[in-house]
């Protein structure tokens, strides 16, 4: 009897140290949807909470299907389509407002930069043999569509939850990265030369935050055994060369599309313009370039994104704040 009594005690006390030791580990697990959607991956990682996240999927997928109803280039119904084949001139005037947005800001990122970045770009790409061009000839979102659309997710998730707070989140779409909740994140940047080796460098996000990367190592073409990248000096209509990859940190108040978008405009502008640039136009996003020498591979950085940059893997160099 007393040894009964005794064994299960022990097992009492064996299941209650189990419980302790896996509750530590499941309490933060991560749980990951993936879906494909405009052109590339969707992807929703939820902290500790995988009913969440399931709830969620469905909000965020209504909201990617939608706005490439919008914004795709290669379906033919789409708004951005129907607009194209119109002969559209004044884009944000004619788009329904829920993108007018997204319209309003390629047209201010131009006009800021001095259309380096350039949505008119489509055409020339189309030519280069780049891109398979569709109404992206006529107006080009490829640079910030994505970005976009995270932000219109991001703010539906925080609607859906309210009046309680969202579960700490990811969501991820095709590289743009945004953090929805309460908690860090963090991520890692690929190393451009090697997909597969270690990564170039850690970056820990918070609540609001968001990161995207333009990169040649992607989409490129070929020429005179040169890889030239998807991305186009607006200026000039020449692919850009000397620049591997970018990679932009924005605050909550600057979003994901901005990330998207200054991450192609600072790919253009390499990084003494582009400090410069950032300087006066978005003092409070961070920026990494690698310049495209694989052959001695360092990383440039904005003084705030050098701070920011854990386990670097290259000699770093942080610009002079202009
Ligand atoms: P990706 O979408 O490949 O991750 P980006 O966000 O940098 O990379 O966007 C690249 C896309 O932006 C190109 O495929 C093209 O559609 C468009 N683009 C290329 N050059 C420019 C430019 N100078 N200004 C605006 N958009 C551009
Ligand atoms: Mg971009």
């Amino acid at each position: 009897m007393k040894t009964k009594l005794l064994a299960s005690l022990a097992l009492g006390v064996a299941a209650v140290l189990v419980a302790l030791g896996l509750r530590a580990p499941t309490r933060d697990a991560k749980h990951t949807l993936r879906w494909p959607v405009m052109g590339t991956r969707a992807q929703l990682t939820v902290r500790g909470d995988a009913a969440a996240g399931e709830r969620l999927r469905p909000v965020v997928q209504a909201a990617y299907a939608r706005l490439d109803g919008l914004l795709s280039a290669w379906n033919p119904d789409s708004e951005l389509s129907r607009l194209a084949a119109a002969g559209c001139t004044d884009w944000v005037a004619a788009a329904s407002a829920e993108v007018r947005p997204c319209y309003a800001a390629a047209l201010r990122l131009a006009a800021e930069s001095g259309n380096a970045f350039n949505p008119r770009v489509g055409k020339a790409l189309r030519a280069l043999g780049v891109s398979g061009g569709g109404a992206y000839a006529a107006f080009d979102l490829g640079a910030i569509a994505k970005g976009f659309a995270v932000d219109v997710a991001a703010r539906e998730i925080v609607r859906t939850c309210s009046p309680h707070a969202p579960p700490s989140l990811l969501l991820d779409l095709g590289g743009n990265l945004r953090v929805v909740g309460e908690g860090t994140w963090r991520t890692g940047i690929r190393n451009p030369f090697d997909r597969e080796g270690p990564l170039v460098g850690v970056l820990a996000l918070t609540n609001g935050e968001s990161v995207a990367t333009s990169g040649n190592y992607e989409r490129f073409i070929e020429r005179d055994g040169v890889r030239l990248s998807h991305i186009l000096d607006g200026r000039t209509g020449e692919p850009v060369c000397g620049v591997a990859a970018v990679t932009v940190v924005t605050p909550p108040e600057d979003g994901a599309l901005l990330a998207d978008g200054l991450s192609t405009t600072l790919f253009v502008l390499g990084p003494a313009e582009g400090t410069r640039f950032l300087a006066r136009h978005y003092p409070r996003a961070l920026a990494l370039w690698i310049p495209d020498t694989p052959e001695a591979p360092r990383i440039v950085a904005t003084r705030a994104m050098a701070r920011r940059l854990a386990h670097a893997l290259w000699p770093m160099e942080a610009l002079p704040a202009p």
